[in-house]
């Protein structure tokens, strides 16, 4: 049963030097454009939008969208499904979007559960990183938030920045640990191909950090979180007694889910499928009617494993034996030298990683 809808907007008012995400800058025009189309779109699919449990609307930054286009995809969603309290709806933001007016908007239409990109409390390194707001947005955001009583609020942050010392990052932890806050999603960065960062990186104007100094940072990261009450549920992921992300849950497990909008991706029952990423062609495509969806196959074992696996409860052998047709353990052997070894280990029917095969992850899902 499909029970989570993801809606992509494309936009942002600046781009990030480390991001790959789909996005651009654009006009008005377009912007209102996408919006009539992701509109009609949603409408399109009203019939299997009954059962919606989460709503995630991500990007991109949604919240560069005006007051108006946002409101004209609440009202949409208004119309095809009944949004109580007990829908998870998220939205992205930056920390200098969240003005009252937005605020405002966004408690009206339901959203309780808001995503700020936060990444670092260092003006240096947010300069790098190209991102616009400082520390004291995401005070007055946080505020404003709870003033609204909106306060399911995760913050994206980021660690292994370029040049960043252990110290910065105890102070950024430091601060994170003074916020109001129910989630955090905690990445290192990454130099992906066909970013400005690493363009500078063939450049040899900035360095990747080494391991070495990624596990130290990471073992900070998930010391302090944990410490300060909140529960490390996924690699990157960490929440607060009951407010772990059901949406994405729904991908790490992976159960079905619409994504409507540019560039997104869906999997109902068992298809996979994506809209094209280019923006124009998108509108068009709905403007005339036309099917927009392209199908791809994945391997729908190793995805299970992949995904599943990156949850601390980890996946459960006997269910996947069982769909599958396999015994799990047997067809990858090497499963058993990393529970000798203490990478991974079996809590019940559950393989999942411990905290010393957290930092193998990569060789350990180089098996798969
Ligand atoms: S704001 Fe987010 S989506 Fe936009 S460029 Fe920066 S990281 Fe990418």
């Amino acid at each position: 049963m499909l029970t989570a809808l993801y809606l992509h907007i494309p936009f942002c008012n600046q781009i990030c030097v480390y991001c790959d995400f789909h996005k651009e800058i654009a006009s008005l025009k377009k912007k209102t454009s996408y919006v009539e189309a992701l509109c009609k779109e949603i409408f399109k699919h009203k019939d299997e939008l009954k059962h919606i449990e989460t709503i995630y609307i991500g990007g991109g930054t949604p919240s560069s969208l005006p007051i108006e286009l946002l409101e004209k995809i609440f009202i949409s969603l208004h119309q095809v499904i009944d949004i109580d309290a007990k829908i998870e709806f998220s939205i992205e933001t930056n920390p200098n979007d969240i003005t009252d007016e937005f605020v405002t908007l966004i408690s009206r239409y339901g959203v309780n559960r808001v995503s700020i990109g936060v990444q670092t409390f260092h003006e240096k390194h947010l300069a790098f990183l190209g991102r616009t707001h400082r520390e004291s947005d995401v005070h007055l955001a946080i505020d404003r938030l709870h003033r609204n009583g909106i306060t399911n609020i995760n913050i994206d942050m980021m660690f292994s920045l370029v040049n960043q010392t252990e110290i910065e990052l105890e102070l950024d932890l430091k601060k994170v640990s003074m916020l109001d806050i129910t989630h955090i999603s905690y990445y290192s960065l990454i130099f992906e191909e066909k970013t400005k960062l690493y363009h500078l990186y063939e450049q040899n104007k900035v360095s990747m950090n080494g391991e070495d100094l990624e596990a130290v940072m990471y073992n900070m990261v998930l010391d302090t979180l944990i410490k300060i009450g909140f529960e490390h549920y996924e690699i990157s992921n960490f929440a607060k007694d009951g407010f772990e992300s059901k949406h994405n849950i729904t991908y790490w497990y992976t159960n079905d889910y619409l994504g409507l909008g540019s560039g997104s991706h869906s999997l109902i029952n068992g298809k996979r499928s994506f809209h094209p990423a280019n923006i124009t062609k998108y509108i068009s495509q709905i403007e005339q009617n036309e099917d927009n969806l392209t199908y791809y196959d994945v391997e729908p074992l190793r995805e299970t494993l992949l995904m599943g696996l990156r949850m601390m409860k980890g996946i459960n052998v006997a269910e996947i034996n069982c769909t599958y047709q396999i015994d799990l353990l047997e067809m990858y052997p090497k499963l058993h030298d990393f529970i000798k070894d203490g990478y991974l280990v079996m809590n019940n029917e559950y393989l999942a990683f411990t905290r010393k095969g957290l930092l193998l992850g990569n060789i350990i899902f180089g098996i798969f």
